[in-house]
């Protein structure tokens, strides 16, 4: 019975999140001014969550089934309020980056956050390095009303999404992501939103609330949007593109050396070879769903071949520009660009993968040979075998295949992730093999 009339109004709610290992941001809310009962043992949580396909089914068999219980035990600096934008009746965004653990409170073994975060103090205390990174995200933009397609980088591309930019400027900048840019891309109706790089962990949640924070704009404006690799089959594609630098513990950046070539310094050089050498299994999580593969072409700016590459876009790792105008240091700008990157991919997952396969690149002490400035599609099979320059992986099961042939990252990944990885990816290539490519792209456009 209620105990008086006065008028209802919306209880603001706050989201204890997870973003899983196919990417997906999901949680469980209660209302925000009761936080405090929430924040050192979390909410509920269930195993076979995790085992969710992009098509919403949950793998079987996979490691959990019925059993078991979680946590999700909020990381409350990690926090983000966005208060009302275009839709000024919409109830504001507010969630809380969450850590999965057991109800004993030990980690869970297949928490890709927690895997992140572990990775990052391995490089801490064993090779005495951070890690500075940022993600890139492009992505396509419909109205509700059909608008004409835009000149590739034209200001009257701009006009058409300033709206949306605008907002979406804003609501990133109060959510303390640090937008950068927002900026039309060479596709129709395509779009890049940059923002600036962050530390460790906080980096791949920053690249989630990139996402969100994008899909909540265009929700409330009704615009539709989608971040899927390819949406449709003449369509230029969405990258996701990881920008990553080294630091020892004092900040000092490591990867730049003036001495060399090109500026990598011996053990940037270590790291890239690593990256490269793992590629191709890498991809399993980087570019981990079938319509990835529409993407990993020859000529579409993506990557297509494990190499390096100077300010060159078709390679996998790009050496990124430095500017010296004005006399500024290049050895804080220098970093290197991972490209075999899409956003079905989970940011955390996707960024642990890559700092092992680096990790195990400084460990074995690799030298670096897969460099080239040409397309490497368009070089001889001799000179890319003289290289060690490796085709990508032309499919997702070819991908998850070399996973399967590569012990090193197998050894370095939890076995519980593994298993239900590949339950997920086995079971995702099984729902989506009779599409033609042109239903691929429509699928994954609605689904990411
Ligand atoms: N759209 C390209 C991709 O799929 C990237 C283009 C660029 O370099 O910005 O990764
Ligand atoms: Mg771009």
């Amino acid at each position: 019975m209620s105990r008086n009339n006065e008028p209802l109004r919306p209880v603001a709610m706050t989201t204890l999140l997870t973003t899983d290992l196919i990417g997906v941001s999901r949680g469980r809310s209660f209302p925000s001014d009761e936080l405090d009962s929430y924040t050192s043992a979390g909410c509920g949580w269930v195993p076979a969550n995790s085992a969710l396909t992009p098509q919403d089914i949950i793998a079987e068999p996979n490691p959990w089934g019925a059993r078991g219980d979680l946590r999700l035990i909020p990381d409350l600096a990690s926090r983000v309020q966005v208060g009302n934008g275009p839709d000024a009746s919409a109830s504001p965004l507010d969630f809380i980056h969450a850590d999965i653990c057991e109800t004993d409170g030990q980690p869970w073994a297949a928490c890709p956050r927690t895997l992140l975060r572990n990775e990052v103090q391995r490089y801490a205390s064993e090779l005495g390095l951070q890690i500075t990174a940022a993600f890139e995200h492009e992505f396509n933009l419909h109205s509700a009303t059909a608008q004409p397609e835009r000149l590739a980088f034209s200001l009257q591309a701009q006009r058409q999404g300033a709206d949306f930019g605008g907002w979406l400027l804003s609501a990133l900048r109060a959510a303390g992501v640090e937008p950068e840019m927002f900026l039309p891309e060479y596709g129709k109706h395509q779009y890049e939103i940059t923002c600036r790089p962050t530390q460790g962990v906080a980096a791949a949640d920053r690249a989630v609330n990139v996402r969100e924070i994008t899909r909540e704009i265009a929700r409330q404006l009704g615009h539709g949007l989608s971040f899927a690799p390819k949406t449709a089959e003449h369509a230029v594609c969405n990258g996701v593109h990881l920008h990553l630098s080294l630091q020892d513990l004092d900040g000092a950046p490591v990867l730049y050396d003036p001495q060399s070539a090109n500026g990598l310094s011996r053990l940037g050089q270590r790291w890239a070879a690593g990256v490269l050498k793992y590629l191709p299994a890498l991809c399993a999580f980087t570019a981990p769903t079938p319509i990835s593969y529409a993407r990993l072409q020859p000529h579409h700016w993506s990557a297509s071949y494990a190499c390096l590459g100077q300010r060159n876009r078709e390679a996998s790792l790009r050496i990124c520009p430095t500017v010296s105008i004005g006399g500024k240091p290049v050895a804080p700008q220098y970093n290197l660009e991972f490209r075999a990157l899409d956003a079905t991919a989970s940011p955390h997952l996707a960024m642990a993968a890559v700092l092992i396969a680096g990790r195990l690149g400084i460990e074995q002490g690799l030298t670096l040979r897969a460099i080239t400035d040409e397309v490497p599609d368009e070089l001889s099979a001799e000179h890319r075998q003289d290289r060690g320059i490796v085709a990508l992986p032309a499919s997702l099961p070819q991908a998850l295949d070399c996973l399967r042939n590569c012990p090193e990252l197998l050894q370095a990944l939890p076995a519980p992730l593994l298993d239900t990885y590949f339950a997920v990816k086995h079971q995702e290539v099984k729902l989506t093999e009779h599409l033609t490519p042109a239903q691929l792209c429509e699928h994954y456009a609605h689904l990411y």
